[in-house]
């Protein structure tokens, strides 16, 4: 993406043409007011939590953008955000390219129509006093298709639940984990959608069944064409499945690129912690890793740091990182990364975890890695 793609605010603006873009936030933030207390009443002024600050992406047709950060840093309220069941305290979001705020009743309908939003827990998001066929047939009946049988097996069959009569009259209860979120998102394709918000769709699932929703994701992902929003903590999982990889610390966006680059030449320090924390067989850390990707908790969003919020975990924090936000920085490849190590400097050969040379900025020598074929979704 080039500069001329972003809007004067600095967010990024729909490329003319572009009409693979489904849905889009622009500067979307979310400020949620603290209970008042005894103290707040007597005069002290009211609190914020900052759980999302300007935060600006795109979700591609036939593709997989990761969200990536640890608890608490703000993914799920994005979701909620696109999703539309928390209003926006700033920015914009768009479908097809048009400005949407979708309210209640119909206009709620018809966007939840196209954007459903998958839950992280398969055992609370079905109503345990109802069967499979409930669920299904509620949703089709909700988004105007036929409630017929035939109808519920194709959902089931999609999500490959076979043969599907075996679990049209089953309880919740009666299913795995594995399953029951395969009942949820057949129960969200009812609706016939464009975009799939899945907020940590595997993440209360046993590890030897993860892989096999993530795949089937990525098979609807390639059969249906669905833009999938995927929410996770786990980074190595963003490079097995996502296109676009994003990453999230404290409400804001710092990195982002395609999935293979991000995690494999992360730019950003808080990138490099997540992937330094990783589970990997082939990377041994050794204390002087650990030292130079940081450690540390992530800050209260109530008064979150000034200038850079990762500084005071960031091994290469500089005097200005306290006080002033680093813009974003284009670096090779659509790779961008929030950090004013990269003030004026693409990298081409950041390691991951490695020290940076001089002040901690990355080589700029060297023709740098391959363009992506993936364009990055957000800006
Ligand atoms: Fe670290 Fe400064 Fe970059 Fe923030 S802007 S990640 S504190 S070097």
């Amino acid at each position: 993406m080039t500069n001329h793609d972003r809007d004067p605010a600095g967010n990024a603006s729909t490329p003319a043409g572009d009409t693979d873009i489904v849905l889009e936030a622009r500067g979307v933030t979310k400020h949620f007011p603290v209970r008042r207390t005894v103290g707040d009443l007597v005069g002290r002024r009211r609190r914020t939590v900052h759980a999302v600050d300007d935060v600006s992406l795109r979700l591609r047709r036939g593709s997989v953008t990761a969200l990536v950060g640890e608890s608490g840093s703000g993914k799920s309220t994005v979701a909620r955000l696109l999703s539309q069941l928390y209003p926006l305290t700033e920015g914009e979001i768009r479908l097809g390219g048009t400005p949407v705020k979708a309210g209640r009743g119909r206009s709620f309908r018809a966007y939840v129509k196209q954007v459903q939003l998958i839950f992280q827990d398969p055992f609370a998001s079905l109503n345990p006093v109802h069967t499979v066929r409930y669920h299904l047939t509620r949703s089709l009946k909700i988004h105007g298709k036929q409630a017929t049988e035939a109808e519920a097996c194709e959902l089931l069959e999609r999500v490959q639940l076979l043969p599907p009569l075996q679990y049209l009259d089953k309880f919740p209860h009666e299913l795995s984990g594995g399953q029951r979120q395969r009942v949820a998102i057949a129960r969200a394709l009812g609706a016939d959608p464009k975009v799939l918000l899945a907020d940590e769709p595997v993440s209360m699932l046993d590890v030897s069944i993860r892989l096999g929703v993530l795949n089937l994701l990525r098979d609807l992902k390639e059969r249906l064409h669905l833009a999938i929003l995927y929410i996770t903590h786990d980074i190595a999982s963003a490079r097995y499945f996502a296109d676009t990889t994003l990453v999230m610390y404290a409400g804001r966006i710092v990195e982002g690129g395609d999935s293979e680059t991000v995690t494999q030449q992360p730019a950003h320090p808080y990138t490099q912690l997540l992937i330094a924390s990783a589970p990997d067989p082939d990377r041994v850390a050794d204390e002087e890793d650990q030292e130079e990707t940081g450690s540390g908790e992530p800050p209260s969003l109530i008064s979150p740091p000034g200038g850079c919020r990762f500084h005071p975990r960031c091994p290469k924090a500089m005097e200005r990182c306290r006080t002033e936000l680093p813009p974003r920085f284009e670096l090779d490849g659509g790779q961008w990364a929030a950090c004013w190590l990269y003030e004026d400097r693409p990298v081409s050969t950041v390691v991951p975890g490695a020290p940076a040379k001089g002040d901690g900025a990355a080589d700029t020598t060297g023709d740098g890695p391959a363009p992506s074929t993936t364009e990055v979704a957000a800006k």
